[in-house]
């Protein structure tokens, strides 16, 4: 059987991994966050103090990463990706090194590698529009930036309780900025892409529309 692959790109803070992952279980498939591949190597430059910008280190410590699944789980290195991926340090970092075309071009040809043994719902910023443009079914997840700022606070409270909304809005706002108008693979919904907009819309109703269009798709397929 064709394998299925469904692609989920949005701005930062959209809820897509929870999205993905919900829709990812309900079809019994793996689910792939490659913002955490994109952070994986931010970790480890900022851990082997290389230079964001320097192209050729960079694309180094993304060659020697190894990407698998264990039980629809991504292993990046053989383990887990821990809460260490998730700081602000590192999502700053990985929105500049996303930036690189030689660093894009060795993720993509993993993300490909890894759809070619599995089925996915596969997440990220460029998904539907470069890396799987024959995707099953595609779709763009969008909320405006204060909606998404508040969610992210709100989530900020059990471990930094005095987070504030503005820095959070504005970084936000930054990383919106550098994905969309980056030359390398811009933020955008594909032609074909379903786009939400869930600024009103709760967790379980984006699950639910994400089913149904998911099961209209691999009807009409079939
Ligand atoms: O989705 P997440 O916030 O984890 O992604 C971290 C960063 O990685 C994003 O800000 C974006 O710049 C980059 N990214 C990307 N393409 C992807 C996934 C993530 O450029 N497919």
């Amino acid at each position: 059987m064709k394998p299925l692959i469904i692609t989920i790109d949005g701005p930062a803070g959209t809820g897509k991994s929870t999205a993905a992952k919900l829709l990812a279980s309900r079809l019994e498939i793996p689910f792939l966050d490659t913002g955490a591949m994109y952070r994986a190597v931010a970790w480890r430059c900022l851990r082997n103090n290389i230079a964001f910008d320097d192209e050729k280190l960079v694309a180094f410590q993304t060659q020697t990463l190894q990407f698998d699944f264990s039980n629809s789980h991504l292993l990046i290195d053989g383990a887990d990706p821990g809460e260490e991926l998730r700081t602000q340090e590192v999502s700053e970092a990985a929105s500049v090194i996303a930036t690189l075309q030689t660093v894009r071009n060795l993720l993509v040809d993993q993300q490909r590698k890894l759809a070619g043994v599995y089925s996915l719902v596969t997440e990220g910023r460029d998904q539907g529009t470069v890396v799987f443009p024959n995707a099953t079914c595609k779709f763009f997840l969008t909320a405006t930036a204060q909606t998404r700022a508040q969610r992210r606070w709100m989530d900020l409270q059990k471990t930094d309780p005095a987070a504030s909304k503005e820095v959070i809005l504005k970084e936000i706002q930054q990383r919106d900025e550098r994905d969309r108008n980056r030359k390398a693979a811009p933020l955008k919904p594909a032609a074909d892409a379903i786009v939400i907009d869930n600024s009103e819309k709760s967790l379980e109703q984006v699950a639910a529309l994400l089913v149904e269009h998911v099961k209209q798709a691999t009807a009409s397929e079939a």
